[in-house]
């Protein structure tokens, strides 16, 4: 299956840069950017904002390829000449990746040089994947990560060296929204004042976080969704079953990282615990409790917080069910079945309380409480909200 996912990728980015037929904004957003990096009067700190799996890194990648290109770019990036032969393996000397990392056990410190290696293989993978899908790669459990002060010097020592190939220098920081508020200080100077012939290309999910210096230094662009039908041809090409395809269609949200995780996996995630849980604290059956306790807290810290928003989002969406309105609900095939049918458990006498527990209980294993107390507690509040009648 993976063999074909770089051409899938590809097959995206080709189409991004064809079709001025498509009208979408995604489209019209990429043509404005463009025309500005052939015309060489793009700014030189952009910042690509959203959902990380809509593509801000393709965006970037290819505007470095454009810039690095020698051969004819009439029809995007040729392809065939060094420069794009560089891209095309992840070595082009002077395109320079910075990225949130974790520091291993026994390390001082670490920065994005580290960790090329499985940078690399990602991207080799597709282009558009998000941070859960980079923490599952580094295999990182529940380490931070972040982008370093050390990182920052790092990035203001390279820059200041003269490009290769004697063009353009690109620098592309991804998951900017993790600069730690001392490294972003430290890229104040160069932000503003870059050598010649620089171009920074940021990155973030959010904004959330970051120094209003640094936002107030970049263009700022908000990556809109990927088209359906852009979604359905990468999903296609990388050979996953229609019926997944179509859960994913209805529910990524042009997020590309997200479409490609429901349509690989059978069920989400958090499915199958959510709907035993549910029925054990309907069914008030405490041992049954006891032992999803025991599964929650194996889980650890970060897919603890997923389950929770799972949880929630799950919780909702059984409220639009029980409307009848099945277009307007965000569910697979599967979870709609089960939320039919637990719909009339959940109503407008339990649901804010329920919402407010789910979010009480998120916001305490953020804070570190111990993942089987926060569970149990939760399920006695449960277990009592279930039962008011609607
Ligand atoms: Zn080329």
């Amino acid at each position: 299956m993976e063999s074909g996912v770089n051409w899938a990728t590809m097959s995206v980015m080709k189409s991004e840069v064809n079709t001025a037929i498509d009208g979408s904004p995604r489209n019209a957003m990429w043509n404005s950017i463009l025309e500005q990096v052939q015309s060489e009067t793009l700014a030189h700190a952009q910042m690509f904002v959203g959902p990380l799996g809509r593509g801000g890194l393709h965006w970037a990648l290819d505007i470095a390829r454009h810039l690095h290109c020698s051969g004819d770019k009439a029809n995007g990036p040729c392809g065939v000449c060094p420069a794009c032969l560089q891209h095309v393996i992840g070595q082009h000397p002077d395109l320079h990746m910075t990225f949130p990392v974790f520091k291993p056990p026994g390390k001082d410190y670490s920065i994005s040089e580290h960790m090329l290696g499985p940078m690399r293989e990602q991207l080799a993978l597709n282009e558009n994947f998000d941070m859960q899908d980079w923490r599952a790669k580094l295999n990182t459990g529940n380490k931070q990560l972040f982008i370093s002060v050390r990182e920052a010097a790092e990035i203001v020592r390279k820059l200041s060296l003269t490009a290769h190939a004697g063009g353009w220098k690109v620098l592309i920081i991804w998951g900017a929204e993790a600069l730690r508020i001392d490294a972003a200080n430290k890229l104040l100077k160069i932000l503003e004042e870059p050598p010649k012939k620089t171009v920074f290309l940021l990155v973030a999910a959010t904004t959330d976080g970051l120094p209003a210096t640094v936002i107030s230094r970049v263009q700022r662009w908000n990556v809109p969704p990927y088209e359906e039908h852009q979604v359905a041809r990468a999903l296609q090409v990388e050979g996953h079953e229609a019926a997944p395809v179509e859960d994913a269609l209805r529910l990524c949200e042009g997020d590309m990282a997200v479409a490609r995780r429901i349509a690989a996996s059978p069920a989400s995630a958090g499915f199958a615990l959510y709907v035993e849980w549910m029925r054990a604290c309907y069914g008030r059956a405490g041992q049954r409790i006891t032992e999803l306790a025991a599964d929650f807290h194996d889980l650890g810290r970060e897919d603890q917080k997923q389950f929770f928003d799972y949880a929630l989002h799950m919780t909702r969406q059984c409220i639009v069910a029980g409307y009848g309105a099945d277009s307007l609900v965000r569910l697979r095939a599967e979870e709609l079945a089960f939320a039919n049918k637990f719909a009339r458990f959940i109503h407008h006498g339990n649901v804010s309380k329920m919402r407010d527990e789910l979010e009480k209980a998120a916001a305490e294993i953020a804070g570190n409480v111990y993942g089987r107390t926060v569970f149990l507690d939760l399920s006695m509040k449960i277990q009592a909200l279930l039962h008011i009648p609607q």
